[in-house]
């Protein structure tokens, strides 16, 4: 179904009927090494060569938590605000499946370590003010299974992945509109990667998105069935998915059908949900208390001591950059991208102002780096450079226009911004008398054209102003050169 086809039914069904989405949320936490295990935590290694009795689910081989899975899940509970558990448990999750040796899991069912909290966020990517709101229902700990590769007729299985720390926060069902869900995504990966948690890489698997989503007539005041839909790689394919599974459902409802429970797969090709071919739902996996893991108690000085060293988050540099008088845009746009944000603090390190920065980095330098397909990380040009452009033309040293071209020839390594426009004899004339005498000469050869400006033809001073910029080749200051060509035009 084509976007704008959904977006127009999405817009009719949402008359009648509320949408509620809750979202769970797995990342392999970026740990050295594995959760139960000492084995490395790495992606991409020769499969089946970070692998022991522990991860390989051997008989008597006994799990050791990892302090480090819980320091990386404790930042992740503190940065959502969540109520930290003061002692954890274990649980296996029962089930059989090839990539799962031990034929169970470990994670946490009954007692996560953070429970509650909320994350706030501009629910719009150029909004001011934070008001996307989700509620955090859990953080705990997991493990991940072992991959399942299939090649033609073989399956091949390759346990480096068992046992990698999985993280799973669960939102409430308290999203009402695909966007928001989006927008939470994107809040909640910045502060995963700021707070250095997780990759981030959904293409690698180290993001994971399930949602669920159901709707109800509106003023119903109880929730509908959900559907989870699952299959979800990218963040983008999460609004799509959610979009056309509220339409599917709700136009079932208006057909006298009836939602089932059940996990559906999105199909991005083809932009539909598809129910999978068995039924799933009512699995039970027979929870009960891992035996090989006493309860933890999670000291309060340890929490304490993560809580201090946490860095900024992404909300409060929003917040911050806003109150410098940066627009929602900008402070998004910064904070979304942690080299850029560093380049701009730089610039503004050296003296300038925030907003001109916050201009200059993320519109002509963004533009120049755009093209070149590099990041902020590997900008040709230096920080203080770029603050040294911006102080020229706060200075009135230089005009915009020309600024615009000390920076590419800065950008490409033909010198420091003061250099160029001292070496091309690019500053601005901003000498009063000077550009007087220019206007004055200019007036002196059009008396036929002063004359008609005497006479009442007044848009003629654009006519002045262009010259004057042209005779100075573009380097009068512009605002003096229309201030005085009125004054000498009037006189
Ligand atoms: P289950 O026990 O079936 O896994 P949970 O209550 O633990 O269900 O919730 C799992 C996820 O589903 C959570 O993200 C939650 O917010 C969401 N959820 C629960 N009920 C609904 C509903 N009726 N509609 C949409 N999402 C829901
Ligand atoms: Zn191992």
């Amino acid at each position: 179904m084509s976007e704008q086809e959904t977006n127009a039914r999405l817009a009719a069904v949402l008359e009648r009927y509320e949408a509620t989405i809750g979202l769970e949320v797995q990342l392999e936490a970026n740990t050295r090494s594995k959760a139960y295990c000492g084995c490395a935590n790495v992606y991409g290694a020769t499969p089946n060569t970070r692998v022991c009795p522990v991860c390989t689910g051997q008989p008597g081989a006994l799990p050791v938590p990892n302090r480090g899975v819980f320091e990386k899940a404790l930042r992740i509970a503190l940065a959502l605000g969540c109520e930290i558990a003061e002692v954890v448990h274990f649980d296996r999750k029962n089930y059989f499946y090839p990539d799962l040796p031990k034929g169970y899991q470990i994670t946490q069912h009954m007692t996560p370590l953070g429970r509650g909290g909320e994350l706030r966020f501009p629910a719009e990517r150029y909004a001011e003010e934070a008001a996307g709101r989700v509620e955090i229902e859990r953080v705990h700990l997991e493990e991940d299974t072992a991959k399942s590769v299939h090649d033609g007729e073989d399956s091949l299985i390759d346990f480096n992945r068992a046992g990698v720390p999985l993280l799973e926060v669960v939102t409430e069902p308290c999203i009402h509109d695909p966007v928001v869900a989006y927008y939470y995504l994107l809040a909640f990966r910045d502060i995963l990667l700021w707070i250095d948690a997780s990759d981030c890489n959904m293409e690698e698997g180290s993001l994971r998105v399930d949602t669920n989503v159901s709707v109800a007539p509106r003023g119903d005041g109880e929730l509908g069935t959900k559907v989870e839909v699952k299959n979800l790689n990218s963040f983008k394919g999460v609004r799509q998915a959610l979009e056309y599974e509220i339409v599917r459902q709700a136009e079932l409802l208006d057909g006298g059908g009836r939602v089932v429970q059940e996990t559906r797969h999105w199909d991005a090709a083809r932009g539909v949900t598809l129910a999978g071919r068995v039924k799933e739902g009512s699995m039970d996996y027979r929870y009960f208390p891992e035996p090989d893991i006493p309860p933890l108690a999670v000291p309060r000085e340890w929490v304490a001591e993560i809580e201090a060293g946490m860095p900024e988050l992404p909300q409060q540099a929003r917040e911050r950059l806003h109150a410098a008088g940066l627009s929602g845009y900008d402070a998004w746009v910064l904070v979304d991208d942690r080299e850029r944000l560093a380049y701009y603090e730089a610039v503004v390190a050296v003296g300038a102002p925030a907003k001109p920065a916050a201009n200059w980095v993320n519109g002509d330098l963004a533009a120049l780096l755009k093209e070149d397909k590099r990041g902020f990380g590997d900008c040709p040009l230096p920080p203080d450079q770029l603050g040294e452009l911006v102080g020229l033309l706060e200075a009135g040293t230089i005009n915009t226009k020309t600024a615009k071209k000390v920076l590419i020839a800065a950008y490409n390594g033909e010198g420091a911004p003061k250099t160029i426009v001292e070496e091309r004899g690019l500053g601005q004339i901003s000498d009063e008398g000077a550009v007087r005498e220019l206007v004055a000469g200019v007036l002196a050869e059009h008396p036929q054209k002063v004359e008609a400006y005497r006479n009442g033809k007044t848009a003629l001073s654009k006519f002045f102003v262009g010259q004057v910029m042209k005779i100075s080749r573009g380097k009068a200051d512009p605002r003096l050169v229309n201030e005085l060509v009125g004054e000498l035009l009037e006189g």
